[in-house]
């Protein structure tokens, strides 16, 4: 099936780029960092490595922090399901401005998984494409009860 591109991958972009601006990848970043000076400068790898620091580490830190990322997504799942809980399918716009519902908690977690398909390299447009194709493909319940 074709497809004209819209502007998924622009909203994932803009998601990120808030995130950045707003610390939450800072964490991630300094790891990537540590990783980079322990391959280029050899004293500062020795110097890390003495307080068990090394590359093996590092790696470990980048991926529990994707894993934290991963949470948040799924956290975000479970406002939707409170706010259905409470509202059904019902939005509505605090005082504040803050946007809050069903809607609102979905698009939470567009924004988080946009966030993490853009600062991990995925053209997520293309993979949402690529699966839609597929799953066209599929027969009715491919094997699943539900
Ligand atoms: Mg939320």
């Amino acid at each position: 099936m074709s497809y004209g591109f819209g502007r998924l991958n622009e909203l994932c972009d803009r998601a990120y780029n808030t995130s950045k601006e707003h610390g939450f990848w800072d964490t991630f970043d300094r790891v990537k960092t540590i990783r980079a000076a322990i391959l280029a400068d050899y004293n500062a790898a020795q110097t890390l490595a003495h307080f068990g620091i090394d590359d093996e580490f590092l790696v470990e830190l980048e991926n529990a922090i994707i894993a934290q990322k991963l949470a948040l997504i799924t956290s975000e799942v479970a406002e939707a399901l409170e706010a259905h809980r409470e509202s059904g399918f019902a939005g509505h716009t605090r005082e504040d401005g803050k946007p809050e519902g069903w809607g609102s908690e979905l698009a939470d977690v567009g924004v988080r998984l946009g966030d993490l398909a853009t600062k991990t390299g995925v053209n997520l447009e293309q993979e949402w494409v690529n699966k839609a194709d597929f799953n066209d493909t599929r027969p009715r319940k491919h094997g699943k009860r539900y």
